[in-house]
């Protein structure tokens, strides 16, 4: 590139890595490998979404919705959040439907913070927030996850406070430790929260992708934290509709007026006949999360038998559908160079977890495997994977 253009590129473009999640799912098409990289299900959403969308379509709901969301939509989210968290939300001033939870984190990050306030996050963290936070200007304080339990030191994140800290980014069930965090550690979060008047923005994408009974608990329900938090949620996840890009936020009305300022003017809105289908999504019977619960515990544990069967170490994951393996055992001087000898050489495609950290040494030693997958292509994975023992030669 010539340095003319090369000048042209704002600072703020120049700080952003590419997203490497993304970047595998485009790696294992050249290579013809098993995708257990990025985060989403290769089976088919639920029946009475894909009507719902196609009576939305036909029924001509092709123009824009209403910016911040589709009344009918909203409507709908209030009830279920309702019914599955027990909060109190009002779909007119409180809610704001976003293209995907992406979105809605990166709307309310421009939304809240100023350039030079401070956001806490946990590390490893979802690759989005650290591009979020760019963008908002923020300076970011980590706070380490610890294996096995990925469990927080209570010293450093008090230290991680100040008068500068404007939020702190909780994400439960988390990506990619697949830690769901306890009422104890939220608690200790609101107390801090409370303490030095800091806003929490909470990703619960996966609230319904749970494991051996664990509880999910929303930070919204504690005491004192439903006003000064912002709950971050979507379609993707919990009805398999990833490449529909809705999701939604719930906040107090003060903050969901910013927000939607924001939003609109980011990509004024979410598809309009998909919002119809969210409609059907929200309406679905308690029974439909309890089978999900179960086709994904299903899942995680076979996942954990392949792993099992190589010989890979890993972190028992509680929620959503990534499972964390250490591979150092295998050699390799970094987890990407690892990654790319399991896509060229084995066919199967994860994510190295450098890329989940600020400091890429950090991941060297990780891998993710995302197990939202069909049972055949867990097997094809499996017996791709059962030749990494006999084939461990780098690239
Ligand atoms: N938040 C977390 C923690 C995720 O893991 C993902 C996707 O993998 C997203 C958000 C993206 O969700 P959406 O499709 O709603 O933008």
């Amino acid at each position: 590139m010539s340095e003319i253009v090369r000048q042209k590129i704002s600072a703020k473009a120049e700080e952003f890595t590419e997203s490497v999640i993304r970047e595998m799912t485009r790696v294992a098409l050249q290579y013809d490998a098993v995708n257990l990289a990025q985060g989403f299900p290769d089976f088919p959403c639920p029946l009475e979404l894909k009507q719902a969308a196609y009576e939305a379509i036909e029924a001509d709901i092709n123009q824009y919705a209403i910016t911040w969301g589709d009344r009918p939509f909203r409507h709908a989210i209030a009830k279920k959040v309702r019914w599955y968290l027990g909060l109190d939300i009002d779909p007119e001033t409180q809610i704001t439907v976003t293209c995907g939870s992406t979105e809605a984190m990166a709307s309310v990050m421009l939304a809240t913070v100023n350039p030079g306030d401070e956001v806490i996050v946990f590390e490893p963290y979802y690759e989005n927030y650290g591009p979020d936070a760019i963008l908002a200007g923020a300076i970011p304080r980590y706070v380490t996850l610890h294996p096995p339990h990925w469990t927080f030191d209570e010293a450093q994140l008090r230290q991680a406070f100040n008068a500068n800290t404007k939020a702190i980014i909780i994400n439960t069930p988390h990506n990619p430790t697949g830690k769901v965090f306890t009422r104890e550690e939220l608690t200790l979060i609101a107390e801090l929260c409370q303490k030095w008047d800091v806003l929490a923005f909470t990703d619960e994408i996966y609230e319904h992708i749970l494991y051996d009974g664990t509880q999910h608990i929303a930070l919204a329900t504690l005491p004192g934290m439903e006003e000064r938090t912002v709950t971050i949620n979507g379609l993707s996840k919990t009805y398999s509709v990833t490449g529909w890009r809705v999701g939604y936020i719930l906040a107090n009305p003060e903050l969901t007026g910013a927000i939607r300022k924001v939003h609109d003017f980011l990509t004024v809105g979410a598809p309009a006949p998909l919002q119809r289908a969210g409609v059907a999504a929200m309406q679905l019977p308690p029974s439909y999360y309890e089978e999900l619960a179960k086709l994904y515990q299903q899942k995680r544990d076979s996942i954990l038998q392949i792993l099992d069967q190589v010989g890979i170490p890993y972190f028992v994951p509680k929620g959503a559908y990534y499972v964390l393996a250490d591979i150092s055992k295998f050699g390799y001087k970094t987890d990407v160079e690892f990654t790319y000898h399991l896509i060229k050489n084995i066919g199967v495609a994860v994510v190295p977890s450098s890329s989940f950290f600020s400091e890429p040494e950090k991941g060297h030693s990780l891998i993710r495997f995302c197990f939202s997958k069909r049972p055949e292509t867990l097997k094809i994975a499996s017996d791709r994977l059962l030749k990494l023992q006999s084939n461990l030669q780098p690239t």
